[in-house]
């Protein structure tokens, strides 16, 4: 706590663009059932914990030196689950990999976005790519969604032709709606991008294990400024691992290494990510329960008579509420915690374990009673 008299954030030389500004984050509140952070139900599968447990006690042996600082190892891993499941084949120099996809996209924006330059996305979306070009001195631009949150190609064109970004960001299934994007549409805006300036597209998939649809992986074939960005925080139930990836042009993991810290990526991180790859079907099967269990919650929430948006995700949105705060701390009386992202009228959901979410659906139940 600080002591009276001690200095505040505005009392030192900060950016002027960061006065006034608070840190982002969820709040992590000590609650039975949390479905606010789009994490996965399921802790890791007991022998995975011992083969982290053995992949790490053979890393500490060399913690004396620093890490492969090109993670070759866990770049050749990521591009054969990406080859396997991406529906496109890849190697290891199309393949980067950060301390979480936030990383990556910051890598990105170091890259190719920093003072003079802008960065587009399609909103609401995920704030993060907001708030990285903003720690990065990227300029932001604010695109349209429709009113259903698809995005409308016509006017996301338009926002790129008149605007020019230097990066464009398409979130797909796109947090906290949970809408996925069409390759049609990524084409689009694509070509539209590249006529404008030509610049980066990132397509973040960070919950497509999720999705009702395939990969865009394919797109970036003969497209070098397409990017993929990709998470083990979701499907791989590995949110505190912190270990996201990229897909792309090797020209554009050549780029990336012009920013990247070096020896970004610790010993520990690649012992526990190659572990985990080890174990993807496990995982992955963890992921077919959940997409289940949020079709379930699709279904139930509008037997309610809730308005829900479609969602490729782990999570789902639904509404509308008068007063979507009042609705998320009602909810949070009954012991669940869900998000409030400030979409007017609406609240999202994580999927959960099953009782987790008949847990949620009972208050939900309970608050359309008392709201009719
Ligand atoms: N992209 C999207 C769309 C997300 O929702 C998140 C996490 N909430 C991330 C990226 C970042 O995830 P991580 O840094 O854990 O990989």
């Amino acid at each position: 706590a600080r002591e009276p008299g001690d200095l505040g954030i505005d009392d030192l030389p900060v950016r002027d663009e960061l006065r006034g500004k608070t840190p982002y984050g969820a709040p992590q509140l000590d609650v039975p059932v949390q479905l606010n952070t789009n994490e996965n139900p399921y802790p890791l599968p007991e022998a995975l914990v011992e083969r982290i447990a053995e992949r790490v006690r053979e890393a500490a042996r060399g913690l004396n030196r620093y890490p492969d600082r090109d993670a070759v190892e866990l770049r050749t891993e990521l591009a054969a689950y990406l080859s396997r499941t991406g529906g496109h084949p890849l190697t290891t120099a199309h393949v980067w990999a950060a301390n979480g996809s936030n990383e990556v996209i910051q890598q990105l924006l170091q890259t190719f976005g920093g003072p003079g330059r802008t960065a587009i996305g399609f909103e609401p979306s995920y704030s993060m790519h907001h708030l990285i070009a903003r720690g990065t001195g990227t300029g932001w631009l604010s695109g349209p969604r429709g009113e259903d949150f698809t995005i409308d190609v016509t006017a996301a064109v338009a926002a790129i032709t008149a605007h020019r970004p230097d990066v464009v960001f398409i979130t797909s299934p796109n947090n906290p709606t949970g809408t996925a994007v069409d390759a049609e549409t990524v084409l689009a805006l694509y070509e539209a991008a590249q006529a404008a300036r030509p610049s980066l597209v990132v397509v973040d998939e960070a919950y497509v294990e999720f999705s009702h649809r395939p990969s865009l992986l394919p797109l970036i074939e003969g497209r070098p400024r397409l990017v993929v960005s990709r998470t083990m925080s979701k499907a791989f139930g590995a949110a505190g691992l912190r270990l996201g990836y990229l897909a792309a042009h090797p020209a554009v993991v050549d780029a990336v290494q012009l920013v990247r810290l070096p020896y970004h990526l610790s010993a520990v991180t690649q012992a526990t990510a190659l572990a985990a790859l080890e174990h993807t079907d496990t995982l992955l099967g963890y992921v077919e329960t959940l997409k289940a269990e949020r079709d379930r919650l699709v279904g139930e929430l509008r037997a309610l008579g809730y308005e829900v948006t479609d969602s490729d995700a782990n999570f789902v949105q639904f509404g509308r509420f008068e007063d979507s705060h009042a609705a998320w701390r009602w909810i949070l009386d009954r012991g669940v915690l869900v998000r409030d992202n400030g979409v007017p009228g609406r609240l999202r959901v994580t999927a959960g374990t099953p009782s987790e979410n008949d847990a949620f659906l009972d208050a939900v139940r309970e608050l359309k009673k008392e709201q009719s």
